[in-house]
């Protein structure tokens, strides 16, 4: 038994679009030095490369996968999605939705990014895994149905959850995706159904910015199985923790769920170009540990990770490297360079009294 690692070098060459962070070229957008978009391979390359060069990648099942089949990618995704996705990436690569371009190839490195994600499901669902990190790219979490967007080109971590419901692993599935963004595709796609419980903590009013609203409970059957904790720009370490010890872990145990995955972005970290919070990466090792015990307690430890945002090149692989040791139990640790900085660029007192009584009120709205 160990922690898996499911990763792909291939996963690492999905590209494309003339970008300067994530504004189209032209009119006054002059194009960047090392341009492209903000979701470019380094930020996972680089962590991948952490775990090497710290040796913790010597305590992991290393493994990558098939990608996804068609028959699974169109359990989630409409078949004329799929083939107009597929065309297009065979034609030389494109753009379908909202930045969310590809290269030739793009459709397979997508399936492969989703079919990471269902394979390490499938181990630790099976118990051949006590957990699992799957670091897939390109990203999935904002991925509709039927419109890519915000960098996600297929829905990786629905389409794990379907296969593992096709192959009976499982009945009952808890998505805790602590992205900075919104989960708005997860949430779309389960949004009536009371099979899978969908929990987003993310910055209010980031991206999408129409969505992620503290009153989404989900419609239907699904009524009450969706949450969302919207947080204010600037909050920090101590919010991050409350949220999960006040308001994830109890619904995770009222829920009672076969397996808990996270859609574990890094861009809630203090140097995102992309948001304006302040996690470290001691926030990502305890909310880690967190999940752990609540795993732990209520399905065998069954928990997996699967990687979804995060934009700095510099901070990610610190923040990936913490929670890959937590999991692994290992003693292989990398410091937080940026430790010293970031505990004192922490909200005050004052702010934190605001912020305590805000997670305190949507406790109270979000549970019963
Ligand atoms: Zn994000």
């Amino acid at each position: 038994m160990a922690t898996g690692f499911f990763w792909d070098e291939k996963c690492f060459w999905h590209g494309g679009g003339d970008y300067a962070l994530t504004l189209p070229l032209g009119d006054f957008v002059q194009p960047l030095a090392a341009g492209g978009l903000p979701e470019n391979p380094e930020t996972k390359r680089r962590l991948k490369n952490l775990i090497e060069v710290s040796g913790l990648i010597s305590e992991l099942d290393v493994q990558s996968a098939e990608p996804a089949d068609w028959l699974e990618l169109a359990r989630v995704h409409p078949e004329s999605f799929l083939r107009k996705f597929k065309e297009t990436s065979d034609a030389g690569g494109g753009e379908i939705g909202l930045r969310t371009p590809f290269l030739k190839g793009g459709f397979e490195i997508a399936a492969l990014s989703a079919g990471l994600a269902k394979e390490a499901l499938s181990q630790v669902l099976d118990g051949r895994l006590d957990n699992a990190y799957a670091l897939s790219r390109p990203p999935g979490h904002h991925c509709l149905p039927d419109w890519p967007n915000g960098f996600c080109l297929l829905a990786n971590i629905a389409i794990a959850i379907e296969a593992a419901i096709a192959a009976g692993q499982a009945t009952r599935f808890a998505v805790v995706d602590w992205d900075v963004h919104h989960g708005n595709g997860t949430e779309a796609i389960f949004y009536d159904r009371d099979d899978v419980l969908t929990i987003s903590i993310h910055q209010e009013h980031n991206y999408p910015l129409e969505t992620g609203d503290i009153t989404e409970r989900g419609t239907g059957a699904g009524v009450g199985y969706n949450m969302n904790v919207p947080l204010p720009p600037g909050a920090g370490h101590t919010t991050y923790i409350d949220v999960i010890e006040r308001i994830v872990q109890p619904a995770l145990a009222d829920f009672r769920p076969d397996v808990i995955i996270v859609a574990c972005g890094f861009d809630a970290s203090a140097f995102d170009p992309l948001a304006r919070m302040l996690a470290t990466a001691d926030t990502f090792r305890a909310m880690t540990a967190q999940m752990m015990q609540s795993a732990k307690h209520l399905c065998d430890g069954k928990l997996l990770l699967v990687h979804e945002g995060g934009y700095s090149e510099a901070y990610v692989p610190f923040c990936g490297h913490a929670v890959l040791e937590e999991l692994a139990d290992s003693t292989a640790h990398v410091p937080d360079p940026m430790a010293a900085t970031l505990t004192k660029r922490q909200p005050s007192e004052r702010m934190q009294t605001f912020l305590n009584a805000l997670v305190t009120d949507m406790a109270d709205q979000l549970l019963d």
